[in-house]
């Protein structure tokens, strides 16, 4: 199954790292899908961090990668909403970071801010931001009430892990312009399959999804959605999913290894590396 595999789409935290620690093997991994020109990308729900911010963690680990290689769920929301709205005729509102504002700016969309909540909106578009106050609820609710305008989420997750537990994450901040406004949002990010069309977008013509791999640690998300966008699917087992949990999911990936060390020795020993 590994021998049809052409291109890859690799989650980071649980597959390549976890945090700031690199797990084994993890330059040479890259080294060879290089020395072998096998395209790969790489695919995160995070909305707030900007490709650069990536190319920076993977260079302090060794690795050096290209901006373009980084696919967050904010570039996947500009890139899905320039598909589909033409940037000069459509404003937005977003809740989010810097890496939402750029990935939307540089598609060419006008980004409006708190104060021009009479200009009407088109989309608004909720990332997500720790600093978020009351009136960014306020004006996102305003344009979808009044304006009619379309609401799109970047990643549903609703919670993340922090040094003192789990706290709200941009799911949590959904459900609040949810239960204003009574509208459920468009949701690019994993387990949704929008997020992998654009990622083998990314990687070009010739990625389909019989030749691509997505490699995940976690079955909701990585897993899930891959396999909702017909992707070929590895877990592996460095990360979030448990042997147990594997054993007692109804959702099973096409391909199970213990981690990155695994799949090196298989593709070098695939290509007679
Ligand atoms: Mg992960």
């Amino acid at each position: 199954m590994l021998s049809q595999i052409k291109h890859y789409i690799f989650d980071m935290d649980g597959v390549l790292w976890h945090g700031d620690t690199a797990l084994p093997n993890l330059p040479e991994l890259f080294e060879t899908l290089r020395r072998l020109q096998i395209p790969h990308v790489f695919a995160t729900n995070n909305a707030s961090k900007t490709p650069d911010e990536y190319v920076a963690k993977f260079g302090r680990m060794g690795v050096p990668i290209h901006p373009h290689q980084v696919m967050t769920s904010a570039l996947a929301t500009a890139h899905h909403l320039a598909r589909n709205h033409d940037p000069n005729n459509t404003k937005i509102y977003m809740i989010g970071k810097i890496g939402l504002r750029q990935a939307l700016e540089n598609k060419g969309f006008h980004v409006l801010d708190r104060a021009d909540y009479k200009t009407p909106a088109q989309i608004v578009v909720v990332g997500f931001n720790q600093s978020s106050i009351y009136e960014d609820f306020a004006c996102a609710t305003i344009h979808i009430r009044q304006h009619g305008a379309k609401f799109v989420g970047c990643n549903p997750d609703v919670t993340f892990p922090s040094e003192r537990g789990l706290v709200p994450g941009n799911g949590s901040q959904l459900a609040l312009i949810t239960a204003a406004t009574d509208q459920e949002p468009e949701i690019i990010g994993k387990p949704y399959p929008t997020m992998f069309y654009t990622a083998l977008d990314m990687l070009g013509p010739q990625a389909s999804g019989n030749n691509t791999l997505m490699v995940g640690d976690r079955l909701n998300t990585d897993i899930a959605g891959a396999a909702t966008a017909d992707i070929k699917t590895l877990l592996v087992l460095s990360g979030i999913t448990q042997p147990a949990d594997l054993a007692a999911s109804s959702l099973q990936p096409d391909i199970v290894m213990a981690n990155i060390t695994e799949l090196l020795q298989k593709i070098k020993a695939l290509h007679n590396l």
